[in-house]
C-alpha cells in the first residue's frame, strides 16, 4: 500500500535514513516488522518560527516499492540523421530544450549560436571581469547555454504544469544535475555545474544526429511569399530548412531591429528595471534564521520581497544567496549587472535585483514610445551608467543608507563584483521616477525584514535585463508568427518565458507544435 505523508526534520537529520524511517513508522503507527520503502516527493524549508526545519512530503510504500511520477518517466531520443530538419537560432535553454524535444519527436535540429561553446566562452567572461572588454557575441548572455549557463541556475517557475516541469527537470538530471532538483521546492543548480550539464546536452544532440554550430550569427532571414524558408549566417551563408525557431533571448537587440526592418510585426513589452543590492550573507541568515553563524546543514538564507508604490510593483528579482554580482552587458559601452551563485552558495554575500515594473504607457509618457521605446530606454540607462565610469566594467554603487536618504556621505563597502564598484550618487544618476519608486520600495522592505536597512549594504547599478522589452507575436495555436509562416518566435526573447525553466518549456512547446506538421 502507498501512503502520502508529511514529516518535519531538522537540517542535520535531512540525510539520516534511519531517523526518517523511524518517523515514518511513528506517523503511520506501523509495527517495525513492516517493510518500508520511501521517496521524497517535495522538500521545503520552513524558517518562520523557531529553529528552521525541513518539511518533507513523502511517498511511502508498505511492503511494496514506491515510485514517484518522475521515476516512471522515460525519455527516448531517436536517430535523426536523415529526418526533416528544423533550424533553431539560439543555444539557450529554449534552443537546447527545443533541440532535444525535436530529437524525441523524430526531427533533426540544426542549432545555430552566435557565441562559443561553454568552455571557450569562459575566456570571454574572464576578459569582461578582468579587463572590462565585452565581446558582443560571447558574454554572460550570448554563447552556448545562453544566459542560462553562467546564471544562478535557480529553477523556479510560476507555471503549474507539473508534468512538464518534471520532464524538464528530469532532462537536466539525465544530463548531470543533482537528483535534489526533482524534490526541492526551490531547486538550484549553480553556475559551476551548469556548463557541464549544457555540454552533455550538446553531446546528446550530436550523438543522435542533430547539429550544433557556434560562431554562427543569424544576420538575416530568408522569406519568400510570407514564408520563412531559412536564415543567412554571418551575412554570407544561406541555410534552408522547413521551419525556423527564433530563440535568441532578451538581449539580441539586432534581431529585433532586423525583424522590424523586414516589416515583421513586433510589440513593445513591459519589463522591469532597477538596481542590485548586496548584503553580507551572515546578516541575511541572521534576519531569516535568527542564527549567526547559521548551522552548517542550512543553506545560505534567501528572501523574496514585494511592495506596491503608487500601484506599481517594486520587487526583489533573481535573489542569489551566497552569490556574486556579475557584469552582464552584451556590447561595449554598456553597463549591466546581474547575479549568480555556485552550487554551494558559499560566498559571503547575498545579492538581489530590486526592480520596478515599467509599463508601455509609463515609458511612452516619458517620450519612449513605439515598438522600441522600452528597449531604447533600457539601452540609454545602461549607456549612462557606463559613461559615468572610467570606460571599464566597474559599476557605480552607493551605500544603501545614502541611496534611500538621497545623500552622498558614506563610502561603499566591499563587494563580490569582480570588476569592482565605486561610490556614485545613484540617487541622482537614475531616472527620477525610478529612483523614487525604488527608494519607497526599499523603505517598505526594511520594515518587513528588520536589519535589511543597513550601512553594510551596497546598491549597485544597473539591473536592466530582467526580461525582454520587446515581444515577437505568435499565433496561439500554430505558435508561428501571425504574418510569417514557418517562423516560430520562442523563449524569453520573444516574450513567452521568464527564466531558465519557462524558456526550456517554451522550446519544447514550440517543437511540439512544429511536429504536428509532420504527423
Ligand atoms: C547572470 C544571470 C543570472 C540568471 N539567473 C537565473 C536564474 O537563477 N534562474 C532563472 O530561471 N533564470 C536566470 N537568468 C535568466 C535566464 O538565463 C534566461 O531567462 C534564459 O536563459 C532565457 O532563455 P532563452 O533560451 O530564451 O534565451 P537566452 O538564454 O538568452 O539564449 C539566447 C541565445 O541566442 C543566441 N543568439 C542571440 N542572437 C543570435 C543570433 N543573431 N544568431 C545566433 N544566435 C543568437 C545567444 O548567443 C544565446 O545563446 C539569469 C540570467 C543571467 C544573465
Amino acid at each position: 500500500m502507498i501512503h502520502e505523508i508529511q514529516i518535519k526534520v531538522y537540517p542535520d537529520r535531512l540525510y539520516d535514513d534511519e531517523f526518517i524511517l523511524e518517523q515514518i513508522y511513528k506517523e503511520l503507527k506501523l509495527k517495525r516488522d513492516k517493510k518500508l520503502s520511501y521517496r521524497i516527493r517535495k522538500k521545503s524549508l520552513d524558517a518562520r518560527k523557531g529553529r528552521p526545519k525541513y518539511l518533507l512530503s513523502l511517498l511511502v510504500g508498505v511492503d511494496e516499492v514506491v515510485q514517484r511520477d518522475v521515476d516512471k518517466l522515460s525519455i527516448e531520443y531517436k536517430e535523426v540523421h536523415t529526418r526533416p530538419s528544423i533550424i533553431i537560432v539560439g543555444a539557450g535553454p529554449a534552443g537546447y530544450f527545443a533541440a532535444l524535444e525535436a530529437i524525441e519527436l523524430g526531427l533533426k535540429p540544426i542549432v545555430l549560436d552566435r557565441g562559443k561553446d561553454v568552455r571557450a566562452r569562459r575566456r570571454d567572461l574572464k576578459a569582461i571581469q578582468q579587463e572590462g572588454l565585452v565581446n558582443p557575441d560571447s558574454n554572460y548572455c550570448f554563447g552556448e547555454g545562453g544566459a542560462g549557463t553562467y546564471s544562478d541556475g535557480k529553477l523556479y517557475t510560476r507555471s503549474k504544469k507539473r508534468g512538464k516541469i518534471i520532464k524538464t527537470l528530469k532532462i537536466l538530471v539525465d544530463h548531470g544535475a543533482k537528483e535534489d532538483i526533482l524534490i526541492d521546492a526551490h531547486p538550484h543548480i549553480g553556475s559551476n555545474k551548469l556548463p557541464g550539464i549544457i555540454s552533455n546536452m550538446r553531446s546528446t544532440i550530436l550523438a543522435k544526429g542533430g547539429e550544433v554550430r557556434f560562431g554562427t550569427k543569424v544576420t538575416d532571414l530568408v522569406i519568400e511569399d510570407k514564408v520563412c524558408k531559412g536564415v543567412i549566417i554571418n551575412e554570407e551563408e544561406e541555410l534552408l530548412a522547413g521551419q525556423v525557431v527564433l530563440a535568441t533571448g532578451h538581449s539580441a537587440r539586432d534581431i529585433f531591429r532586423l525583424l522590424d526592418q523586414k516589416h515583421i510585426a513586433l510589440e513593445a513589452k513591459p519589463f522591469a528595471l532597477g538596481i542590485r543590492i548586496e548584503h553580507p550573507q551572515a546578516l541575511i541568515d541572521e534576519i531569516q534564521y535568527k542564527q549567526n553563524p547559521r548551522e552548517e546543514a542550512l543553506p545560505a538564507a534567501s528572501y523574496s520581497l514585494v511592495s506596491q508604490v503608487d500601484k506599481v510593483g517594486v520587487f526583489s528579482f533573481c535573489m542569489c544567496p551566497g552569490g556574486l554580482i556579475v557584469p552582464a552587458a552584451t556590447a561595449p559601452g554598456e553597463l549591466v549587472v546581474n547575479g549568480m551563485s555556485l552550487s554551494k552558495r558559499n560566498s559571503p554575500y547575498a545579492n538581489s535585483g530590486i526592480v520596478t515594473a515599467l509599463s508601455n504607457e509609463e515609458l511612452s509618457s516619458k517620450g519612449y514610445g513605439g515598438i522600441f521605446g522600452n528597449m531604447d530606454f533600457q539601452a540609454e540607462v545602461e549607456q549612462k551608467m557606463f559613461e559615468y565610469g572610467d570606460g571599464t566594467q566597474k559599476a557605480p554603487a552607493q551605500n544603501l543608507i545614502d541611496f534611500v536618504n538621497g545623500q552622498d556621505m558614506i563610502d561603499v563597502g566591499a563587494s563580490s563584483y569582480i570588476p569592482g564598484i565605486y561610490r556614485a550618487p545613484l540617487h541622482e544618476l537614475l531616472p527620477d521616477f525610478i529612483y523614487e519608486r525604488l527608494k519607497q520600495g526599499l523603505t517598505t522592505f526594511s520594515l518587513k525584514m528588520k536589519g535589511y536597512f543597513t550601512s553594510e549594504a551596497n546598491v549597485v547599478a544597473i539591473e536592466s535585463r530582467t526580461s525582454s522589452p520587446v515581444r515577437i507575436p505568435r499565433d496561439h495555436t500554430s505558435l508561428e508568427h501571425p504574418e510569417i509562416k514557418g517562423l516560430y518566435p520562442c523563449g524569453e526573447g520573444a516574450g513567452y518565458a521568464g527564466g531558465i525553466l519557462s524558456a526550456a518549456m517554451d522550446g519544447q512547446r514550440v517543437v511540439q507544435a512544429i511536429s504536428k506538421i509532420y504527423s
